[in-house]
């Protein structure tokens, strides 16, 4: 019942958002305006998908505590567990200080990234990075102490500056655990930002802060700890989950040419967004299975197969080959993204 009510909650919203947008007006010239605001509207499919997985799950998502793992020396993880909307968390510990990867969703999961910080090291904080603007990977910002030092890429700054008020309202609408944590959000605002590249010198530890473009967001950022060959990437690489193209500014192309460039980084351990600590055959997973997609997509629709036509012969087929992905909502969306980026 109560998954009832959030699903047909969350269709409502999705649906108010669209027509706020002005999305269904008569209007012609307004819609074509509005048309180039798809991209505000095309929140609604990350809402019913979400919501869908949401509703599947049904569990609140916390950081935990006491589980954080030593992955190399100087970096450790606060896994995710494997629970929607939890990402895994890094903490890169240094002699000049401490960098945190990630916030989680809500200042009180951020208190508990805090206290797993605590837990390791009497090293103050001196930098938070965020890998991209979702809520549950940047925005308990706030709890951190004053004087952190706040990066995100430029790109990201943009899009939260954007986006980040309607995604923080439409995940609200997932669950009221999920609301009650981002009621005390406040959207932060980095102390600095990059184009492409930063390099964060802890003393005996750096990290290289990277943007290469657009892929799960505009904004995607990971990060590359050279000396232990140790790779954060962010929603750009995911564990056993279907990755996911949340709205129209996703880019399955450059995704795909990214992950071409990571696997170049030569990474040892690779800390995906979400799910298992690996190696860099996450990364290659990855390519394959959106190369994969790309490559059937433009195969059918050069045949002459509509969109409709396409995600109902594909889609089971994707589910056959990934059986143990979790999340297959989003396959839909990966084949909109090549279909419609198409030149054939
Ligand atoms: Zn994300």
């Amino acid at each position: 019942m109560w998954s009832l009510t959030v699903c047909s909650g969350w269709l409502l919203a999705a649906l108010s958002l669209c027509m706020l947008a002005g999305f269904f007006s008569n209007d012609r010239q307004l819609q074509n305006k509005q048309m180039k605001n798809l991209r505000r509207c095309a929140v609604a499919p990350i809402i019913l998908v979400l919501a869908g997985v949401v509703c599947a799950q049904n569990q609140t998502p916390l950081i935990p505590a006491g589980k954080t793992l030593e992955i190399a020396e100087h970096i450790y993880v606060i896994p995710d567990q494997r629970v929607n909307l939890v990402p895994n968390i890094g903490v890169i510990v240094g002699r000049d200080g401490v960098l945190v990867i990630d916030t989680g969703m809500g200042p009180k999961n951020a208190e508990t990234v805090l206290g797993e910080v605590k837990k390791i090291t009497s090293e103050r904080i001196a930098y938070l990075t965020v890998t991209h603007f979702h809520p549950e990977h940047g925005m308990g910002a706030q709890a951190f102490p004053p004087g952190t030092t706040i990066i995100y890429s430029m790109a990201q700054k943009t899009e939260l500056m954007a986006k980040g008020k309607d995604y923080i309202s439409m995940f609200k609408g997932f669950s009221p655990e999920i609301a009650e944590l981002l009621k005390p959000v406040r959207i932060i605002m980095p102390n600095v930002t990059f184009a492409e590249e930063a390099e964060v010198n802890l003393g005996d530890v750096s990290a290289r802060l990277l943007h290469w473009g657009p892929a799960h967001t505009l904004g995607d950022e990971f990060v590359f700890l050279p000396e232990k060959r140790v790779l954060f990437g962010g929603d750009v690489v995911v564990n056993r989950f279907f990755p996911i193209m949340p709205d129209g500014d996703a880019n399955g192309r450059n995704w795909i040419k990214m992950l071409e460039r990571m696997e170049k980084l030569n990474p040892a351990i690779v800390v995906p967004g979400h799910g298992e600590v690996g190696d860099a055959v996450l990364i290659a997973k990855m390519r394959e299975y959106l190369e994969f997609v790309r490559d059937r997509v433009e195969q059918m629709k050069s045949q002459g197969s509509t969109l409709a036509d396409v995600e109902k012969r594909l889609e089971p087929e994707i589910r056959a080959k990934y059986k143990d992905w979790g999340n297959p909502n989003w396959i839909k969306n990966a084949i909109d993204n090549f279909y419609n980026t198409s030149a054939k």
